[in-house]
């Protein structure tokens, strides 16, 4: 099968200091993956350098099996919610359209059927009564199921997004759940930045364990081993106490 996301050596510096070092990573094509690791491991940095808004060091980066600048079409982008300028004076169904320009070209108006896809994502994320409402007048999950829905009408193939459950409620939690489970039962490859061990199990089947360095790839839960966990966080947590009893168990 072919790999969504195949990355070679890859190291990447800020100035002097390296914050990726030589990851090699094959994602298999139609997984729903987290990327794992303590605050400050790189994974922000990982998702950046894969989407070619970074430049590193040394390495190589293919997106189904070309590089990006062949597939940027097939891929989308949900980035940190708290790295978006939501002051920019435009309506949540505004933002959605965003997502058509990649099909439709910055010159071009969205059609007709552009904006009944946009309708219809925002309907998917729950938002319908708000597409008029300028975003900065909505709240921190309705703001990001608003860009879930951009990142839906840009019918990608590869997803990435970065801590999309950060500052949502509950409700809008499991939706953007369902969302990225229906995303993977269409045959996507989404790749998501999580930091919540506790619901990896549940919501993702592969998982990508990261601290600087990678610490092991694969189902979630050949990854979730407490020597792995341990390599990757250093001491004890409650999580890793888990981890250790399960493993006594399957052992
Ligand atoms: P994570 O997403 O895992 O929390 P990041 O990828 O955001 O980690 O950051 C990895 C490391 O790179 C951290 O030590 C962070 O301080 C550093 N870093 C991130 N962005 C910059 C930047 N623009 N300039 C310098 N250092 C940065």
């Amino acid at each position: 099968m072919r790999n969504a996301v195949e990355i070679r050596d890859l190291t990447l510096a800020y100035r002097e200091k390296p914050v990726l070092w030589d990851i090699d990573l094959e994602v298999p094509e139609g997984v729903l993956m987290a990327i794992v690791g303590p605050n400050g491991a790189g994974k922000t940095t990982l998702i950046k350098a894969v989407l070619g808004l970074l430049n590193p060091a040394a390495g190589s980066v293919e997106i189904l099996g070309d590089a990006l600048s062949k597939v940027r079409h097939k891929v989308g982008y949900v980035p940190q919610r708290t790295s978006v300028d939501w002051d920019f004076p435009t309506s949540a169904l505004d933002v959605v359209l965003m997502g058509r320009y990649g099909k439709i070209g910055w010159v071009n108006r969205p059609s007709k059927h552009d904006k009944a896809l946009a309708r219809e994502a925002l309907e998917k994320v729950g938002m319908s009564d708000f597409s008029d409402r300028q975003i900065n007048q909505l709240s921190g999950g309705q703001q990001q199921r608003v860009f879930l829905a951009r990142a839906l009408v840009q019918e990608a193939d590869v997803y990435f997004m970065d801590e999309p459950f950060v500052g949502v409620d509950a409700t809008t939690e499991l939706t953007i759940v369902d969302i990225l489970k229906e995303l993977r039962s269409q045959g996507k490859t989404v790749i998501v930045v999580h930091h919540d061990l506790q619901t990896l199990e549940e919501y993702f089947d592969w998982a990508f364990l990261l601290n600087v360095r990678q610490i092991a790839c694969g189902p979630v839960q050949e990854v979730l081993t407490a020597e792995n966990l341990r390599l990757a966080y250093g001491g004890r947590s409650a999580f890793l106490e888990k981890a250790i009893q399960r493993d006594r168990i399957t052992e």
